[in-house]
């Protein structure tokens, strides 16, 4: 088989947070098959700023509206996609975000799952590390706002 092509892809999404008596909750998705719980996300689109995704992509993939307070860095993996014989490196950028309104009931149909979770329970309930790490870095930083 020919050798896989290379491509690279960005997006960017958020921890979505809401201060809830004594423990911060945070959303959680699950797309495609119920298993993989994940942050939302999406890619940036042309001349869009990533600050501007990652508000966009979270009022679509979770039917909330939220304010980004800081950024949170960002992860790299590596997938392979079959059809395109390629091999994706795709880069997320992650903010924090604070909830304003919205609910998660007028979510993208596309979305399986949304829901709020305490912060610990999220960082043991997310599939990939890299989403474990951002997590991590939000728990961090909300222990002092
Ligand atoms: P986007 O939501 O940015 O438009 P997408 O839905 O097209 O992206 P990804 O969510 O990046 O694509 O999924 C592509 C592949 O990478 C899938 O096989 C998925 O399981 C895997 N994947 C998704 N998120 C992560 C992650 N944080 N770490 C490692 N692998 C991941």
């Amino acid at each position: 088989m020919r050798p896989a092509k290379i491509k690279n892809k960005t997006s960017a999404g958020g921890v979505v947070f809401r201060r809830d008596g004594t423990e911060d909750k945070v959303v959680l998705i699950s797309v495609r098959d119920r298993t993989a719980w994940t942050l939302p996300k999406g890619a940036i689109e042309k001349d869009e700023k990533r600050e501007a995704t990652a508000i966009r992509e979270v009022a679509e993939e979770t039917g909330i509206n939220a304010r980004i307070v800081t950024s949170l860095g960002s992860i790299a993996y590596w997938f392979y996609k079959r059809t395109e014989n390629a091999k994706y490196h795709k880069r997320v950028y992650y903010y924090l975000m604070e909830y304003l309104s919205g609910n998660l009931d007028n979510r993208d149909p596309e979305v399986n799952e949304a829901s709020w979770f305490g912060i610990e329970e999220a960082i043991k309930k997310v599939t990939y590390n890299g989403d474990r790490e951002i997590l991590l870095r939000a728990k961090e930083i909300l222990k002092r706002l």
